[in-house]
């Protein structure tokens, strides 16, 4: 089998770690590659390790989203979910990811089996029953709230599109180019929730599970740059719509040739304070300079939720919480 290439691309969300943190950015790009290999060197597996690991926020959205997708992959041939079908769906998730961290089969094969940030780090014993109930329940009520606003507001927005075949499904696997765009011969990740197409216009509905942020927002407009280039779509005709459910609400996200090329200048700045940090600043080799040269960041707060604490030494950041 051919070596895997380690080969350099942009999405938004690389974009905000490198922003938050260099190091972080470091780690889940470099530090981290060809851990799953058995002769990896010990850093190297521990990153790739670490890398995997899921918060209680990462698990309340993966739930979320597998429960929205199954139930919209049913309603496709002819079934309908049900509210509690799709709670179900998510509960059986949640379950298995508990079971998976306590078995502790994760430390063999980090990719396939659940290993829990709060745990490892012992933000919570799960010997604890009282801790271990808040955490829980803290997960619970997201997915139950997130689901009934998908149930009661977004769905019944999309079924007459999916019955009409307007609703384009991204997760087909012969659409999986779809999911990216290229500007400047950079790939470029883009992978909106929900893309409707109707006569010469395209929709985009990306739905969160946490709450608005302006970066959300930004991150559209990334979507929109790849409906526009990807899919040729006018930007007077590119519509984005982003749905926040934990309470429900919707924000519009404006779009057009401003705020396109505003975008791809944003890229085109981020791609370089990125390829700064590579061995002559050359994409196509992506050799990263040495670890030292991407700054950790001194806010701890943001040590608190990183997974890679750790490596970086910066366990005590959870203490000043
Ligand atoms: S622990 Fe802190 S310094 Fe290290 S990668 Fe994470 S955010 Fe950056």
């Amino acid at each position: 089998m051919a070596e895997l290439k380690n080969t350099f691309c942009w999405s938004f969300s690389q974009a905000k770690d490198f922003a938050a943190c260099p190091r972080r950015y470091y780690w889940i790009r470099y530090g981290s590659w060809g851990g799953w290999e058995d002769m990896a060197p010990k850093g190297v597996k521990l990153a790739y390790r670490l890398k995997q690991m899921k918060n209680r926020f990462a698990l309340a959205g993966i739930a979320v989203d597998l429960a929205i997708k199954d139930a919209v992959a049913s309603l496709k041939s002819g079934r309908e979910k049900t509210f509690e079908d799709a709670l179900d769906y998510a509960s059986s998730y949640l379950r298995k990811a508990w079971i998976e961290h306590m078995e502790g089969r994760w430390a063999g094969n980090p990719k396939r089996y659940v290993c829990i940030k709060e745990i490892y780090y012992g933000e919570f014993s799960p010997d604890d029953a009282e801790a271990r109930n808040l955490w829980a329940s803290s997960i619970k009520e997201k997915v139950e709230t997130c689901l009934m606003n998908f149930f009661g507001m977004v769905l019944p927005k999309i079924r007459p599109l999916i019955a009409k075949g307007e609703l384009v499904d991204l997760s087909d696997p012969d659409a999986v180019e779809r999911e990216s765009f290229a500007l400047g011969g950079i790939k470029i990740y883009a992978m909106p929730d929900t893309v409707i197409v109707k006569d010469d216009s395209l929709s985009i509905l990306d739905w969160k599970t946490g709450r608005p942020r302006q970066f959300y927002a930004n991150q559209m407009e990334t979507y929109g740059l790849w409906a526009q280039c990807r899919h040729e779509v006018p930007p007077d005709r590119i519509d984005l719509t982003l749905v926040y459910l934990p309470d429900g609400t919707c924000q519009k996200v404006e779009y057009g040739p401003e705020i396109a090329r505003r975008t791809f200048n944003f890229i085109r700045e981020s791609v370089q304070d990125i390829s700064d940090k590579l061995v002559n600043g050359d994409i196509a080799r992506n050799e990263p300079l040495m670890m030292e040269n991407f700054a950790q960041t001194d806010k701890l707060e943001v040590c608190a939720h990183c997974n890679f604490m750790e490596l970086c030494q910066r366990t005590f950041a959870l203490k000043k919480e």
